[in-house]
């Protein structure tokens, strides 16, 4: 049975360059960066090489690009270390962040004491701008928004022009979680309104366990991270470097045959979206994921209009990996926490999420085999 790989948005198949790139780095750059002698020397030039790359495709300087063990480390650092070092004592953003930015404000709340406030979204996801000018008016404490750019579970692009305006217009710090987005548009962080903003490899075909935080130069934040002082004292820890060498060409990759994939991938969502309208009625395209405009352009997300607990099980006997809400550590399937901010609980109750994420290793045939098998699971569950 061939397998068919629609799980895009949770990680992404490494390109065999990534590869062979990081496989040459390890034969050859195996010095300690931090070494002063030649073998070590060359590896920080390697590292440096990769800053360099990175700063120059998202137009700011070296200094400001710092390498994480994920995206998930890069939005820890930029959040704790606001609080920390920066004296934030309000964070504004949202109720359908990543976990890894929910959880983090929340024990920002609970631990330091931190004021968190939510914008309002609308039933599609999308952010009620008067509110948060509203939020912003309230308050003479130091604020830092924190909204992510794309939504991983419903796609949502969200207006980050217009936030980090209205942010800037009333002296606030703006974070944006860009895991969904960087590597996947062209995007110049000099010329957003933006001061933080976290980036993964994994999620454009470079390896997993490495990504980036951009951190605007004059924030002056602090590490999270003590120790040797590497990544100019803001995260210390001998560096990834073979990742970081894979994370480079990955970027690199990315940005090269941006429009190419760009145009490639949208038109497979789109196919996506006009199929399985056909094959399962009352099929619903959660947020704004129809939208091609304001949605990620690889990600679809749908609820099918009845209640299949086991249809992960069903699709994995097909041979077919999509995701399911969101898998929690231990790899069970909880409700996602995402869909049932937006939609009321009968809804919720009643309907089947998933979320289909496709790349440019996706073909319109992996999309048939797919909207094959929900047509028959929906036609089982229409009898
Ligand atoms: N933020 C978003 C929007 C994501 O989609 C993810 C990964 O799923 C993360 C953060 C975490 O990134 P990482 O897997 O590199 O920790």
């Amino acid at each position: 049975m061939s397998k068919v790989y629609l799980d895009n948005a949770a990680t992404t198949r490494m390109h065999d360059e990534v590869i062979d790139v990081m496989v040459k780095g390890m034969k050859i750059n195996f010095g300690n960066p931090s070494s002063t002698h030649f073998f070590g020397r060359e590896s920080k030039a390697a590292i440096e090489n990769v800053r360099k790359v990175i700063a120059r495709l998202t137009g700011v300087s070296s200094a400001e690009i710092i390498f994480t063990s994920c995206g998930t480390e890069a939005n820890n650092l930029i959040l704790r270390s606001c609080v920390e070092y920066l004296n934030v004592k309000r964070i504004i953003t949202t109720r359908i962040e990543h976990s890894c930015v929910q959880e983090t404000v929340n024990s920002l709340e609970e631990n330091q004491h931190i004021r968190i406030d939510y914008v309002r979204i609308n039933e599609k996801g999308e952010i009620d701008l008067t509110h948060l000018e509203e939020l912003l008016q309230n308050s003479d404490e130091k604020t830092l928004v924190s909204i992510m750019h794309g939504n991983n579970e419903i796609a949502n692009l969200n207006p980050i022009i217009e936030i980090g305006n209205l942010a800037r217009e009333h002296q606030a710090l703006f974070h944006s979680d860009m895991v969904q987005t960087l590597g996947h548009y062209e995007i110049n962080l000099e010329e957003l309104p933006l001061d933080f903003a976290s980036s993964s490899a994994h999620k454009y075909h470079g390896p997993k366990g490495v990504g980036f935080a951009y951190i605007k130069k004059s924030t002056a934040l602090k590490a999270q991270i003590t120790g040797g002082g590497q990544e100019r004292n803001l995260r210390s820890g001998t560096e990834n470097l073979h990742g970081i060498l894979g994370m480079g060409k990955a970027f690199e990759m990315a940005i090269d045959h941006l429009e190419d994939k760009t145009s490639y991938v949208s038109n497979l969502k789109a196919y996506a979206i006009s199929k399985l309208s056909e094959a399962v009625p009352n099929i619903r395209f959660n947020g704004l994921s129809e939208n091609p405009e304001k949605s990620l352009f690889a990600v679809l997300s749908i609820s099918l209009p009845f209640k299949d607990d086991l249809i992960g099980f069903e699709l994995e006997l097909r041979g077919i990996a999509v995701s399911q809400g969101s898998a929690c550590q231990s790899g069970a399937v909880q409700k996602s926490r995402v869909l049932t901010e937006i939609y009321p609980q009968e809804f919720i109750n009643s309907t089947t999420p998933l979320r289909i994420s496709f790349s440019k290793y996706n073909s319109e045939k992996d999309i048939d085999t797919l909207v094959t098998a929900l047509s028959e699971i929906a036609q089982k569950h229409s009898k």
